[in-house]
């Protein structure tokens, strides 16, 4: 079997790592046009630091959950390709061996060079006064609203010749990313986990309202005994 995985937010929630729609539209407390925008690092980049570097110094407090360790563990079997939404490493740290990271990574640092490495960054904190190994400035490795995704179509095309799609953890609002739940080919099985299933509209899947762990260990049970 040969598998992708879409996760967003909701897959990480049983770490401790709060999704962006459960807080009623705000992250952690912002409008996301304040803290995660090209417009917001224009206007007040301090605080868009401010804001990432709260979110890796928290993500550093955090581990795996079941659902992370099961899909690791599928793919010492299968194929599992992981299309995540998510910007935290517990994918990784599971064990996960094939990751697409939508919308960035926290723990990388991008250059504000004309080239745009990223670098694994050592700490939680990021200043206005790092620089590259090539001295320009750097910027949080992360994709924000009103910018483009550079790895849409790379995303698409594994996701339009996969035999099974499992959608989790995502309100499928933020845009290119949820048109990759609606992707698959026709024959493909699609399997949709979340706690508020009943609200997502994904043609022809199977609905598991549930959370993450709990869908998997079933999936986990069903496919592998
Ligand atoms: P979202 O917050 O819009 O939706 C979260 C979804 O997860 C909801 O449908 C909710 O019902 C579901 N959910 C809640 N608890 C769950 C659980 N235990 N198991 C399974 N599902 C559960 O998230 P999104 O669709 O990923 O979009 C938010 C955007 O914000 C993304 O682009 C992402 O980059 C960013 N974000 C990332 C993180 C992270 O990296 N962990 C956290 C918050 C937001």
């Amino acid at each position: 079997m040969e598998m992708v995985v879409l996760t967003g937010a909701g897959m990480s929630a049983e770490s401790g790592i709060p999704t962006f729609r459960g807080a009623g539209g705000l992250w952690e407390g912002h409008r996301v046009e304040d803290v995660a925008s090209p417009e917001a690092w224009r206007h007040d980049p301090q605080l868009v630091l401010d804001f990432y570097n709260a979110r890796r110094r928290h993500l550093l407090t955090c581990e795996p959950n079941e659902g992370h360790r099961i899909l690791a563990k599928w793919s010492q079997r299968i194929s599992v390709q992981i299309v995540t939404q998510n910007v935290d490493d517990l994918h990784e740290r599971a064990g996960s061996p094939h990751i697409l990271h939508l919308h960035g990574e926290l723990m990388k640092a991008r250059s504000l060079s004309p080239e745009g490495e990223t670098s694994v960054m050592k700490t939680w904190e990021m200043t206005l006064r790092d620089r590259c190994p090539f001295g320009f400035p750097v910027r949080p490795d992360i994709v924000w609203f009103g910018e483009s995704v550079p790895m849409m179509d790379v995303a698409l095309e594994l996701v339009q010749r996969t035999s099974c799609l499992l959608v989790i953890g995502t309100s499928l609002q933020v845009y290119p990313a949820a048109q990759l739940a609606h992707a698959a080919p026709d024959h493909a099985e699609v399997i949709v986990i979340d706690p508020a299933a009943e609200e997502l509209s994904v043609h022809n899947a199977r609905m598991m309202g549930m959370k993450a762990s709990e869908g998997l260990q079933i999936l986990d049970r069903e496919w592998f005994g």
